[in-house]
């Protein structure tokens, strides 16, 4: 038996550091290392699934070429060869602007993220802006404060008011509750605001439920009510702000009758929460993903962080607006991943637009390769049924994956490892300040290569000198320069086990300015109006909820594909490895639909259609049809199928929330 220490690759807040045990280059067990404080005492169900999910007989273990009779096996230097001499072809016809790079988040590896220096060593690429999962919320805490900074979990015990926006811990974040719970038991009051009545809902002092998409108006009426009753933080406004005049005149515009119409909730409940929040400090507000992929889902924010500089809750011990957690992430030398110092050509398009930009806007010149890896776009982005066109027209496609999703039956299928069967770096940007190496553990089976060995053969079958070609130690320990130079943290000391980061900030902003141009929190922020938006945050009606001409057409409840408790993304969604896909309903909504529990059900919005089984559940707000994400297209649930290839008002997210649908019996 030998024991090793790696984290959890999972895009999950998390990031969980492992004890793994091996025996025979056979994972014996998965447990949580107790030297990492934040996740030291358990890990989830997916943390334990990797153990068989490695080892399954569907896995991809030799590389495989379409050909008109199906996917066939072919030899590594074979499809070398042949995804270089498409490349190079590429390149001599159109230039480099016809290679597509698309990843996502499917590996948290630092070292996987070196594919975007092989297409600088290339000359470029076309590459994505954006995300489908959190850039609205990015770009909102950054024209505001900077940077996206949370507070650490533990500082919730200085909190007095714990408000969770839109986030669902009890199912999505489990190593969060266990704080929260112990900042409640210490007197903490928990609220929770969130149109759906989620797992950590239940477990609050009070719910509130908005309707979707009116979180923003909500937050305006909370500081027309604060301010008018004068209970601000002035010394706060005074020192360490700019813009609140302007900010001041255009919440007058949002008295609690307004916000009421706009929200659904009464106003009694909007004073309550005024109030409650603006004298019962410290306050600290924790943001969810779900807030953000609405079509108004920046400016939302934008409205939330104010509430918090009007009290005074930022830069103090027990308040702040946590959202995700950018302390590690300069430490790290992007640019050497990035290859910045190649000059590569970049064409950008926004990432949740991908269909609309093969069809409409890459065409000059038009995308010949696309490559992919750890991302499954044809699941996880918006309007799915145009992508797959779009996808189609492409010449050819290659995908590094571990199974066969649904991108991943391309033209070129390069079987890449797993994350015990190669080296990599770990840390997160969405909590905490862990760091954690990761050895490579056992051999992965078959022939499946890391991509960055499969990056580094393609550089010298292309003559890409700009790559590297260095062992993976060697490299790691050149991306974490930065650290070593500034917080003396070397890879030697990472391989010993997880470490955080030295003086990582518990309470961000409390000293110093602001990273604003500056230096005060921005209630207006110019650098939003120089981008294309508008300097103070503002409320809009979401685009597609509020649309009439869909509701005439039937399409009239809210279509929300929230993350899971058992997957991540589509990752946990193989064949067999999931329950069947349901569409959870009020019974209301169900009765008025002639359908029952069990029942199979079609929903439909104007893009496409899914079938599932029903099933009724009160907790489920009456116009409203959730099915949650990740069913790949033969599970028959791909919810994709309906959502939209929108963006939200900042930051190229997808909008993905901002979606009508209807229901019918099948
Ligand atoms: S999925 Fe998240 S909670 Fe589960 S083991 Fe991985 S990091 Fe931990």
């Amino acid at each position: 038996m030998k024991v090793y220490r790696t984290a959890c690759p999972l895009n999950c807040w998390d990031q969980c550091s492992f004890i793994v045990t091996v025996k025979d280059n056979t994972v014996i067990s998965i447990e949580p290392d107790p030297a990492q404080k934040i996740t030291g005492r358990f890990i989830c169900a997916k943390g334990r699934k990797h153990i068989s999910r490695l080892r399954r007989p569907d896995r991809l273990t030799v590389p495989l070429v379409k050909t008109a009779s199906g996917f066939q096996p072919i030899p590594w230097p074979e499809a070398l060869a042949l995804a270089a001499s498409k490349i190079k072809e590429a390149l001599n016809r159109y230039g480099p602007l016809s290679l597509l790079h698309y990843y996502d988040s499917g590996h948290g590896g630092l070292l996987k993220n070196i594919e975007s220096r092989f297409f600088s060593a290339l000359g470029g690429c076309t590459v994505h802006k954006g995300s489908l999962c959190w850039s609205a919320g990015l770009a909102a805490q950054t024209y505001d404060f900077g940077a996206a900074l949370s507070h650490a979990l533990d500082d919730l015990y200085n909190s007095r008011l714990i408000i969770i926006w839109g986030r669902n811990p009890a199912a999505t974040a489990r190593h969060q509750l266990p704080f929260i719970l112990k900042a409640r038991q210490k007197g903490a009051r928990l609220v929770v605001i969130d149109p759906l009545h989620t797992a950590t809902a239940a477990l609050a002092d009070e719910h509130i439920s908005p309707r979707p998409a009116s979180d923003g108006a909500l937050a305006l009426g909370m500081a027309h009510l604060i301010i008018k009753e004068k209970l601000l933080d002035e010394a706060f406004i005074r020192e360490r702000s700019s813009g609140f005049a302007a900010y001041r005149k255009m919440v007058e515009d949002y008295p609690p009758e307004k916000v009421a119409a706009i929200t659904g909730l009464p106003v009694g409940q909007i004073i309550g929460l005024a109030r409650l929040y603006a004298t019962t400090g410290p306050a600290a507000i924790l943001l969810g993903y779900g807030l953000q992929r609405h079509s108004n889902s920046g400016n939302t924010i934008r409205a939330i962080d104010a509430l918090a500089a009007l009290t005074g809750n930022i830069g103090v011990p027990g308040g702040g607006v946590s959202y995700a957690n950018f302390q590690v992430a300069p430490y790290i030398d992007s640019s050497l991943l990035e290859g910045e110092d190649l000059k590569p050509q970049r064409r950008y398009y926004p990432k949740p637009c991908l269909a609309a930009a093969l069809q409409h806007q890459l065409k000059d010149p038009p995308v010949q390769v696309a490559y992919i890896s750890r991302a499954n776009p044809l699941t996880q982005v918006g309007d799915s049924a145009a992508l797959k066109q779009a996808f189609a027209a492409i010449p050819f496609k290659i995908v590094s994956e571990l199974f066969m999703t649904d991108t991943a039956a391309a033209d070129l299928v390069l079987p890449c490892t797993a994350f015990l069967e190669e080296e990599d770096l770990y840390y997160n940007s969405m909590s905490h300040c862990y760091l954690n190496y990761g050895p490579k553990i056992i051999d992965p089976p078959g022939q499946c290569r890391h991509e960055y060995e499969i990056m580094q053969a393609l550089a010298r079958e292309l003559g890409a000198t700009g790559f590297p070609q260095l062992p993976a130690e060697e490299l790691l320990a050149k991306l974490i320069l930065p650290l070593t130079r500034e917080k003396g943290i070397t890879l030697q000391q990472l391989k010993a086990g997880p470490l955080l980061l030295p003086g990582a900030k518990a309470v961000p902003w409390r000293h110093g300015p602001f990273a604003t141009a500056d230096g005060k929190f921005n209630f207006y922020a110019p650098a939003a109006e120089n981008e294309g938006g508008t300097a103070l945050p503002h409320y809009q009606a979401p685009r597609e909820l509020s649309n009439s001409r869909l509701h005439q057409q039937g399409y009239r409840y809210w279509f929300v594909t929230p993350h899971p408790a058992d997957s991540i993304h589509s990752a946990h969604r193989l064949p067999g490895e999931a329950k069947r896909p349901r569409v959870y309903l009020s019974p209301q909504l169900a009765e008025e639909h002639g359908l029952a529990q069990g029942d199979r059900a079609r929903v439909s919005s104007p893009r496409g259609f899914l079938e599932a089984e029903v099933s009724l559940s009160p907790k489920i707000p009456p116009a409203t049809v959730m099915v949650y994400e990740g069913w790949w297209e033969h599970s028959g649930a791909a919810v994709n199928n309906l959502t939209s290839g929108e963006l939200t008002d900042l930051g190229n997210q997808a909008a993905l929330y901002d979606c009508l649908c209807k229901i019918e019996k099948v």
